[in-house]
């Protein structure tokens, strides 16, 4: 059975799994330094020698999809993976959630076409509305008031 919900999971997160994929094939060309799988994960490490890698400096990793993750050079360190790893999480919610919206629409338009073209951004829109949400809120920082950030700084929380 747990075979079987990881299967699904993938399959419903394939669309922007996709995307990512491209996104990180772009990044791996562009400044990418190692590309490897953590934990079920595609990941490309910045090369610091590249234009990407310098202005990437000093920042942890970025998550672009559910399963498509940038670290930056040097950054593959345990509190970045538990951190990234709370956002491929976030994203395979999305993902659902977008899923779950591209049947709605289905079944209310009767174009399967239509309703997977209006849903497949879903993600990045759930994950957007985090920081705008955020700014809306007057929170301090945008970037560390936003939940889906204190959600994953949190990981890190109980380690100490
Ligand atoms: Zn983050």
């Amino acid at each position: 059975m747990k075979f079987i919900k990881r299967v699904v999971l993938r399959t419903v997160c394939f669309p922007q799994d996709l995307i990512g994929l491209i996104a990180l094939s772009v990044v791996c060309l562009v400044g990418g330094f190692r590309l490897f799988c953590i934990h079920g994960v595609f990941s490309v490490e910045l090369d610091v020698r590249t234009w990407l890698g310098r202005k990437y400096a000093g920042w942890g990793g970025t998550t672009f999809s559910p399963h498509c993750v940038m670290f930056g050079n040097g950054q593959v360190r345990d509190d970045v993976i538990k951190h990234e790893l709370v956002h491929c999480e976030q994203y395979e919610a999305a993902a659902v959630a977008s899923a779950a919206l591209a049947a709605g629409v289905w079944l209310v338009t009767g174009h399967a076409l239509y309703a997977a073209s209006q849903c497949v951004l879903a993600p990045w829109v759930i994950m957007g509305a985090a920081y705008a949400t955020a700014w809306l809120r007057n929170e301090e920082s945008v970037y560390r008031g936003a939940h889906i950030e204190e959600a994953a700084y949190g990981a890190n929380k109980h380690d100490h």
